[in-house]
């Protein structure tokens, strides 16, 4: 069904407000089959919103409104969508009870402007909102259907999952059935290349490549008579998928690679440590942000300086001075330091020039991760000619948990 998302609130224009009531929309409403076609925005301006509802109606059946539901003069969008779609309001005695309960709760009584909330478009399907006091609806004339919902992201999404969805699953023809499949390693046009014989000509499954800081991830979505057949045809599909793009794939799930990481790490009882430098303990930070990182974190060091590196984790000061701070034989120097003084099973390391200066003959975004384990060591080396401090050292986190990973699959 084609569908536009109308974001009502004159902030989103000013920029104080990011339209994330969009963004959440859309993906929700296109993991469901609609097709979102349009991102209107307007002010708190009556004229103007009538005018980009009309827009919105001219080419899709379904428009869904955020914002200006509120108690305000200003709060308009309601009593617009009921005129452009001609039809009068009632009082809804049920929002009415539950408005004054609400504010009973508080402890005290309703300001007479929230009884504007109470009133709603004759023959819609109310969405009644739980998480704060406007309610949502729904308002279906001639084949056109406007879905209001307040503006606060928290309760947008609150009647959404607890009404919205409900209602829409009308308008779902067919059986949608999707998997986000995970990678890391290859850019986004190398793997639509390798994926092009899936890709091209492919109507159903559809094969969607998305880039990520670092990564790419697929989502593979069938639409078809029964939920079984979509989820067949999407299992054959990532079969496909795998025979060509296996060895990038990290997640069928749509999981993050820390807690991909995490979660082999716990099933196979092994416990890690890491050595940081130029990423100041993120890898530690990312491995400590998933629930049970107590199970598989030893240590973990952070050893900024080359005195510490010496210090806590034994790097030899020859090392350093022979082949520099930043090199592949003190990034491996670390992480067997950091393996022996942990007694972890594994440890990563790394030394790099986060940016944007580097020293002489060196550039930015230059690093080295080093792994060690009882039986094995070794080092990536990492070139992101940027000098991007923030993107580097997220950058070179991602590749510290893609060599833990690597390791450990
Ligand atoms: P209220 O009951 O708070 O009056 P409302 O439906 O009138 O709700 P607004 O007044 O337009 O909504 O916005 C309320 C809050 O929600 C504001 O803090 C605003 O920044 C935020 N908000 C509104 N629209 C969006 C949007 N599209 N994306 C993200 N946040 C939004």
């Amino acid at each position: 069904m084609r569908t536009s998302i109308l974001a009502v609130g004159t902030e989103l224009l000013f920029g104080q407000t990011v339209n994330t009531n969009a963004s959440f929309l859309s993906e929700n409403l296109n993991h469901m089959g609609f097709d979102v076609m349009y991102h209107f925005v307007v002010g708190d301006n009556p004229a103007r919103l009538k005018e980009k509802l009309a827009d919105a109606f001219a080419d899709t059946d379904l428009v869904i409104l955020t914002g200006g539901l509120g108690p305000t003069q200003d709060d308009l969008t309601k009593e617009m969508v009921a005129e452009y779609m001609g039809r009068e309001m009632y009082l809804d005695t049920e929002v009415e009870e539950y408005l004054k309960g609400f504010f009973a709760r508080r402890g005290g009584d309703m300001p007479e402007n929230n009884m504007k909330q109470a009133y709603l478009p004759v023959g819609c399907t109310p969405f009644y909102n739980a998480s704060g006091t406007a309610p949502g609806f729904a308002l279906s004339v001639d084949g056109k259907t406007a879905i209001c919902l307040p503006g606060p992201p928290r309760e947008m999404k609150w009647l959404f999952d607890n009404g919205v969805k409900q209602y829409l699953a009308q308008f779902m023809e067919k059986k949608m059935f999707y998997r986000v499949i995970r990678t890391i390693g290859i850019g986004e046009s190398d793997l639509e290349m390798l994926l092009m014989p899936l890709i091209d000509g492919q109507t159903d499954p559809t094969i969607a490549t998305y880039a990520k800081e670092g990564e790419c991830t697929l989502r593979v979505a069938s639409q078809r008579d029964t939920d079984e057949e979509a989820e067949a045809a999407v299992n054959e599909m990532t079969e496909r998928i795998t025979e060509l793009a296996g060895e990038y794939i990290y997640s069928y799930d749509d999981e993050d690679l820390n807690e991909v990481v995490v979660r082999i790490l716990r099933e196979k009882g092994l416990h890690i440590t890491s050595a940081e430098s130029c990423t100041g303990g993120l890898f530690a930070s990312a491995i400590t942000d998933v629930a049970g990182a107590s199970n598989v974190l030893s240590s973990a060091y952070v050893t900024y300086s080359n005195e510490s590196k010496t210090a806590e984790i034994g790097v030899l000061a020859e090392t350093i001075e022979n082949f520099g701070v930043v090199s592949p034989e003190t990034a491996e120097a670390m992480a067997r330091g950091a393996l022996e003084r942990s007694g972890a099973d594994i440890a990563v390391s790394v030394t790099g020039y986060a940016g944007p200066e580097a020293d002489p003959g060196h550039e930015a975004g230059e690093a080295y991760i080093g792994y060690a384990t009882a039986d094995k060591c070794g080092h990536y080396a990492i070139h992101t000619s940027r000098a991007d401090r923030k993107w580097n050292r997220r950058y070179i986190t991602l590749r510290m948990l893609r060599a833990v990973y690597l390791l450990i699959r």
